[in-house]
């Protein structure tokens, strides 16, 4: 069957990259098609004033495992890769969960009931209100926003600002009043209801591209696989038994094709197939939210006093300082996440309100060496109620999707995206290869 395969994957993020891993290593014949000039797509690393940056601050969870378990296989130590912190939530001075060394869930109940910066009346119904969604088994009968059922469970104003929203904004890219609360409850199902380790946050040492996808390349060249940079995909033909890819530098046939490009691009591409038309309009109708990540270069002895820091009330929604994440001496990385008036600055106005906060709230008086504003318009999609988000599998048998915006109980996360790979790798060599 091996020697009859030979899969096409446009796209070489982390979905693409995770396919071509699986099948790769079950020996089916693969070439990664990916546009840009270097692997990562929307995790990438970026280069900037000789320092090495990622197009944006991320965060894995310990319950991504599949990207875990991925990185290992091709050659990364997730032990030495990460930085791993136990669940934390800081906001400073305002906020501060800390789970103690107990088993699940009695680590976020306990966690829940000593928060600081809440009454014991809000402690009390946030865990009541974790009780409630695991009594619920965190299903809802029917999708409605995060604020509602917040709402709904009693959650008052300072709770859900000072905890709810900013876990929310953070997994789902989304505002409270428009996130999907049902994928907001397949994230705490899966990190704060999980053991203690699902629920520790894991900060990269190294870039994303580095991570995951070079490596992934590597791997897949040693077990015979293409991987083309600067190969842009133009157009998807399909024959009687085969798919012709067009690219600049040539046609070349395959048996299968997964096309792992961004939602925008992959609908581009899907368009011109009629068969897949009304796909290709759901896909854009699709609404996207931004993700900035404000890099500032201080001089070598300005530390947070954490390695990451919520700040409230803010455009400065988390902090995170790569000198005790990556060893990068007085970087800071200030991410602001999902739609907001932040996005009516120029970026030069944005790093100068960033500098600010950073002075007014934590008394940094040095000032950057240099700052770099990158803005993600198009970060991850909206994730509300009721959008829709395309399965893995076309009406067309040997063209598939993966992505973070394909069908999957997660939000636009590199677990999702990796976990899409997986599934289609699978359909494809016919083999178990995801956990349910
Ligand atoms: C700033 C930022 C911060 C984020 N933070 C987090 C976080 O903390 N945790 C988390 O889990 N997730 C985070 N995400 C989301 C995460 O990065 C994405 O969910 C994930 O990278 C998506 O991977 P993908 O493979 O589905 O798509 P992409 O990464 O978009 O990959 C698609 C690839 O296809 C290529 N391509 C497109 N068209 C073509 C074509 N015609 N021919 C060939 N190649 C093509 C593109 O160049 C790209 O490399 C963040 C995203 C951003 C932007």
């Amino acid at each position: 069957m091996a020697q009859q395969l030979n899969v096409g994957i446009i796209g070489g993020g982390y979905a693409g990259m995770a396919a071509a891993v699986m099948l790769a290593q079950r020996g089916i014949p693969i070439t990664v098609y990916e546009s840009a000039k270097q692997l990562g797509g929307r995790a990438r690393g970026v280069s900037c004033n000789g320092t090495q940056l990622d197009n944006g601050q991320h965060i894995l969870l310990g319950c991504y495992r599949h990207t875990l378990q991925l990185v290992g296989q091709v050659g990364g130590n997730p032990d030495q890769d990460f930085l791993r912190l136990p669940l934390q939530l800081t906001l400073h001075r305002r906020f501060k969960l800390k789970t103690p060394a107990l088993p699940a869930p009695f680590h976020l109940l306990a966690g829940l009931l000593t928060a600081h910066g809440l009454s014991f009346a809000q402690r009390l119904s946030a865990a009541r209100f974790m009780l409630a969604l695991r009594g619920m088994k965190f299903r809802l009968p029917n999708d409605t926003s995060a604020l509602e059922l917040l709402r709904a469970h009693g959650q008052d104003k300072k709770l859900i600002r000072l905890l709810w929203e900013p876990i929310c904004i953070s997994a789902l890219n989304t505002p409270v009043s428009k996130a999907s609360a049902q994928v907001l409850l397949n994230v705490l199902r899966d990190s704060l209801s999980g053991t203690r380790a699902d629920s520790e946050i894991l900060l990269p040492r190294i870039d994303f591209t580095a991570l995951f996808p070079q490596r992934a390349a590597e791997y897949v060249q040693q077990h015979g696989g293409q991987v083309s940079t600067s190969c842009s995909v133009e157009s998807i033909v399909l024959q009687e038994n085969e798919i012709e890819l067009l690219t600049p530098q040539g046609t070349r046939h395959h048996s299968h094709v997964i096309c792992a490009a961004s939602p925008a691009n992959a609908a581009r591409l899907l368009r011109a197939i009629p068969q897949l038309e009304h796909t290709a309009k759901q896909i854009e109708a699709l609404a996207f939210q931004p993700i900035y990540t404000v890099y500032l270069q201080y001089p070598a002895q300005v530390r947070l006093p954490q390695a990451m820091l919520g700040l409230d009330q803010c455009f400065s929604q988390w902090l995170f300082d790569k000198s005790q994440i990556a060893g990068q001496q007085g970087l800071i990385a200030a991410v602001i996440s999902a739609e907001g008036i932040h996005q009516e600055l120029p970026n030069e106005q944005l790093a100068r309100k960033v500098e600010q906060e950073l002075r007014e709230q934590l008394g940094i008086a040095e000032t950057p060496v240099w700052h770099q504003v990158i803005a993600e318009k198009r970060a991850t999609f909206s994730c509300e109620p009721g959008i829709f988000r395309p399965g893995i599998t076309t009406p067309i048998p040997n063209l598939l999707l993966v992505g973070d915006y394909t069908a999957g109980d997660y939000p636009a996360t590199l677990e999702g995206a990796v976990m899409s790979g997986l599934k289609a790798a699978q359909a494809i060599s016919g083999t178990l290869l995801i956990s349910s």
